[in-house]
């Protein structure tokens, strides 16, 4: 049994990971009513460990979020205290030179960092410091749902019906009114020479045109969208023409939005339709879901889940990844999520889904390298939800869509972006182009190409792979292991 207090009277340390937040940071409200001051502390880690290393485009969203989290402690009396290096060598250092008696953390469940917290734990623990852990990043502990036999899921649908008979998760906390601050503050490194940002170029600058990363917005978008994003939910969530869903996802990515705080927001509200209020709750549920599965799997980023998916014949065009990563195959839904993502670092989760396809199963490449480029790119990048998603996508996952539902993007795009306008707006070179051959400008007579100017092959790529073609060849390669155990 852990000793609950601490070993002196010295100043509480809160470990911030990713929970980039005050409001129901449950670490830090139970640091503050220990009455000692507080000290609050990031730790950079190095590559390969715990919360490091981020993709570029949440590089960027980092440096945004841990200035935002600064003014706010500042504003109630406190600092953030910055360290890059190994979290053990860090935290020891800070605890003998603050005399700190406690850290304080929330918990984290992606492999790396649960392999550091566990042993950082007892070390510090032998060494006569309190560690207490919270929860606060799922609505519900991965490891606490189980199924019938025991053992941890891996449909769906049985996790929701388990989740929701639990009961509500707890309501979240509000934030602490002060936070106190200790004597003398240990010397922080500067935000500014952690070189977050990009630089010449800066390809970041236009994020800005959706993105404000911190809490306050965080708290703004939720607001906004329970008023007036919830209703109509379930059916808008899928235009990615229109603004139909939350865009939270950054913000929880980095915490700092609780998934609690979420969740609560969306009760009682009669002015909501209950169908688009479950199935928002429903979505935020697959993140739950992700990281019960990386929870349990902890190989989910780099294994296929299903290893019979081990002996699939993938290939590598390079030249044609290439023409993936910017948007350039020639098919217009695809290329549209794609540029979204280099301009916004965000990509809408239907178009998400087809140019997962389009990688996987038009051009028969490893599904791990998407996985990469989004994880370098999405501001939202997230372990367990990019992984389960890519996982999702090839069939190799966990109640994954089987491998020969191969999305169509011509048919895909004019479902779903019936107007074009997603198309217009991220590929501005087909903006002219009439509804009937927004989705498929290679089938369009030589007069609508030329009123639309559209020089097919110089303004517009022609396509990369004939989807027809492609399709029947990805088949062929499911096949040679389909029958596998
Ligand atoms: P909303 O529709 O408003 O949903 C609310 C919240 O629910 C989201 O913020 C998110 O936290 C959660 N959510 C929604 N859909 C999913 C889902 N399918 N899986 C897990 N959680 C979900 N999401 C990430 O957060 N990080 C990723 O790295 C990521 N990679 C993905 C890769 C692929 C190939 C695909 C198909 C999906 C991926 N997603 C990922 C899931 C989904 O696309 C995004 O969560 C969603 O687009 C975020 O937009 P939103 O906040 O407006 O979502």
């Amino acid at each position: 049994m852990p000793n609950d207090t601490a070993a002196n009277d010295g100043p509480v340390l809160v470990w911030f990971r990713k929970d980039l937040r005050l409001d129901d940071n449950h670490a830090l409200s139970a640091a503050v009513a220990t009455g000692r001051a507080v000290i609050p502390l990031y730790i950079r880690e190095p590559d390969a460990a715990g919360t490091g290393p981020l993709g570029a485009a949440q590089a960027w969203w980092l440096h945004h979020s841990l200035q935002a989290l600064e003014a706010s402690l500042v504003a109630l009396g406190s600092r953030l205290l910055l360290a890059s290096g190994q979290a053990k060598d860090i935290l020891s250092k800070i605890v003998i030179d603050t005399g700190a008696g406690a850290v304080f953390w929330n918990r984290r469940y992606d492999p790396k960092g649960t392999a550091i917290d566990e042993p950082l734990m007892s070390g510090l623990r032998n060494d006569g410091v309190l560690v207490r852990s919270f929860a606060g990043q799922l609505l519900h502990e991965p490891s606490r749902l189980k199924t019938g036999t025991g053992g941890p899921y891996r449909v769906y649908t049985p996790f929701w019906r388990a989740l929701e008979s639990t009961g509500e998760p707890d309501a979240p906390i509000d934030a602490p009114e002060t936070v106190p601050a200790p004597d003398r503050w240990p010397q922080s490194e500067l935000l500014k020479d952690w070189q977050l940002l990009p630089v010449k170029p800066d390809w970041a600058k236009t994020f800005s045109e959706v993105w404000t990363p911190g809490e306050a917005s965080a708290l703004q978008r939720l607001s906004d969208f329970a008023e007036d994003g919830l209703s109509g939910y379930k059916h808008n969530r899928d235009r990615p023409g229109v603004d139909g869903t939350s865009l939270l996802s950054p913000h929880l990515a980095l915490g700092e939005i609780s998934p609690a705080r979420i969740w609560h927001a969306t009760r009682g509200r009669s002015d909501a339709p209950a169908e688009d209020v479950t199935t928002f709750r429903k979505e935020v549920v697959w993140r739950d879901f992700s990281y019960h599965l990386l929870f349990h799997n902890p190989t989910l980023p780099t294994e296929n889940l299903n290893r019979k998916y081990d002996d699939f014949p993938w290939t590598f065009d390079a030249a044609a990844f290439g023409r993936w990563t910017k948007g350039m195959t020639g098919y217009p839904i695809v290329d549209a999520g794609m540029r979204q993502l280099w301009r916004h670092g965000y990509m809408h989760n239907r178009v998400r889904m087809i140019a997962a396809s389009f990688l996987i199963k038009d051009l028969l490449i490893d599904w791990r390298r998407g996985e990469a480029w989004f994880a370098e790119t999405l501001v939202d990048a997230d372990p367990a939800s990019n992984a389960a998603s890519w996982q999702w996508v090839a069939g190799s996952g966990a109640d994954a869509s089987p491998f020969f539902r191969v999305f169509n993007p011509i048919l895909q795009g004019e479902k779903f972006d019936p107007e074009g306008g997603y198309i217009r707006r991220f590929v501005p070179e087909l903006a002219r182009m009439p509804e009937k051959y927004i989705h498929r400008p290679f089938e369009a007579p030589s007069a609508v190409l030329k009123a639309a100017n559209v020089a097919l092959g110089s303004d517009y790529p022609a396509p990369i792979v004939n989807h027809a073609m492609a399709r029947d060849r990805a088949l062929a390669a499911y096949n040679t292991i389909k029958d596998a155990a």
